[in-house]
């Protein structure tokens, strides 16, 4: 029996969902202004280990995670950067992709983007309006916390205290300091969108309940994100979508900890601040995967170097054995006996702790438990049949590929030239600086010489592209 900690009723309760076996999950997803951080990838390495265990348990589960395109983030990097904010979020919407798939993340059912959106998040509104939960004044639209009873269910926040604390940034233009955009009016130079108040766009919390409604429908299983997010973004889903349905909006809210550096908070002041990038430079996802699921996912974490170091280490088992096996199997199979080993009890002990709140750290302890009651038994009898290492591959391929995403039976294929791609892109910058201060000779130095090197080059209105030849 599978049970979660529910952030609603603050216990953890068994999992029904309402149609199994589907299940239907909903995580907050990136806002596509910059490459995402380790902390990011935290949430979507949980939110992925938590989908596949769903599914080792025989669940069907459509997973649907929301990209933020247009907001405040992206538009005032497009200003920074004299460009137009779709192409900073299409810049970045790619970047995310490309990461995490080197993350090994498993993609979701569907990927819905805010700016797809508007006219479901137009209706919504208006619904809300209609029936007294919001409100417009002049061109921008409200929520009227007041009006929902049920606000601060979710975060145990009570509205009179919250008010206390909103009071220091007033606006003159809200009913109540805790009340907030549904639909912002156009500024000038913004994107916008037509609605029946006028130019404008959506605010960022109605975005998830469109979006989470449309895909998944009124009322769902599951929905999770960082713990950062319970107010006042997922207190603000429940009131948006609850007000609009008259109906519960989510059955299970699954909360992931923070993730520190070092002990300290990660931010860019600090020069503590690391994105997914950054890391996958110097670890292998694999081992990215191991340290995330070797702490709880409720639990806050610390990142340091350290630390991965000595997951990567852990990996090394996982490894070895893989190796073991794909030598077994690849040669002629041995008239052997049949070998006794008890697999049964690590497919329940592993089961067992996985169904007690997605307890990664001890499911990965009986992984290592398993991998050494394995090397005990090759020790002791060299000749094994074929037949258990086929079980024990499957066994691995079930748990620690197919949940944790940790090692795998396929050959690693030499890394490709990762570096090298860099060093052009060096030589090329180099060269663009070079051309900036008019100094042709260095530039054409440079475009001759990686000519010699196999590497051609061709100018564009925007960037220098290079073909291997
Ligand atoms: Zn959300």
């Amino acid at each position: 029996m599978l049970v979660i900690q529910n952030t609603l009723s603050g216990k953890k309760e068994e999992f029904k969902p309402i149609n199994p076996p589907h299940v239907s999950m909903y995580v907050c997803g990136p806002t596509v202004y910059d490459y995402f951080h380790i902390g990011n990838a935290r949430s979507f390495l949980i939110s992925d280990m938590i989908r596949r265990y769903l599914e080792y348990k025989g669940y069907n589960v459509k997973f649907v995670m929301n990209l933020t395109d247009v907001d405040d983030k992206i538009i005032h990097k497009s200003k920074k950067e004299n460009r137009s904010f779709s192409q900073v979020a299409d810049t970045f919407t790619q970047a995310f992709f490309e990461d995490i798939e080197k993350l090994k993340v498993k993609p979701a059912t569907l990927y819905p983007k805010a700016t797809g959106h508007i006219s479901e998040i137009i209706t919504l509104i208006s619904n809300l309006i209609d029936n007294g939960f919001a409100y417009n004044i002049d061109g921008n639209v409200f929520y009227n916390v007041a009006r929902f009873k049920d606000y601060g269910k979710l975060s145990g926040k009570k509205t009179d205290e919250l008010e206390v604390g909103a009071r220091i940034e007033i606006n003159n233009e809200k009913l109540n300091p805790l009340d907030f955009a549904l639909w912002k009016k156009a500024k000038e130079d913004e994107p916008s969108w037509n609605s029946p108040w006028g130019k404008g766009r959506p605010g960022w919390h109605i975005e998830c309940s469109a979006m989470s409604c449309k895909h998944l429908g009124d009322t769902f299983d599951i929905h999770a994100g960082g713990s950062d997010l319970i107010f006042p973004h997922h207190e603000n889903e429940i009131a948006q979508s609850e007000a609009a349905t008259g109906k519960p909006f989510v059955n299970y809210w699954m909360h992931f900890g923070f993730l520190n550096i070092n002990e300290e908070k990660m931010s860019k002041s600090l020069g503590n601040f690391f994105t997914a990038r950054d890391i996958l430079a110097k670890y292998p996802a694999e081992a990215i995967r191991m340290f995330l699921f070797q702490t709880h996912y409720a639990s806050p974490l610390n990142f340091s170097e350290e630390a991965i170091q000595a997951a990567q280490k852990g990996l090394e088992k996982f490894t070895n054995l893989v190796d073991k096996i794909n030598s077994e199997l690849s040669a002629p199979s041995q008239a052997a006996p049949m070998t006794d080993f008890d697999f049964p009890t690590f497919y329940s002990a592993f089961e067992s702790t996985m169904d007690d709140d997605f307890n990664s750290p001890k499911a990965i302890a009986v992984l290592f438990d398993f991998i050494k009651e394995v090397n005990r038994k090759i020790t002791e009898s060299p000749s094994l049949n074929s037949g258990f290492y086929l079980k024990t591959k499957e066994f691995l391929e079930k748990t620690a590929i197919g949940v944790f995403g940790i090692t795998s039976f396929e050959k690693e294929v030499p890394a490709s030239s990762g570096i090298e791609d860099k060093l052009i892109e060096l030589l090329l910058s180099i060269r663009a600086t070079a051309k900036k201060e008019k100094n042709f000779t260095l530039a054409d130095q440079i475009r001759d010489e990686l000519l010699n090197l196999g590497v051609a080059i061709r100018d564009t209105k925007d960037k220098t592209l290079f073909k291997k030849v």
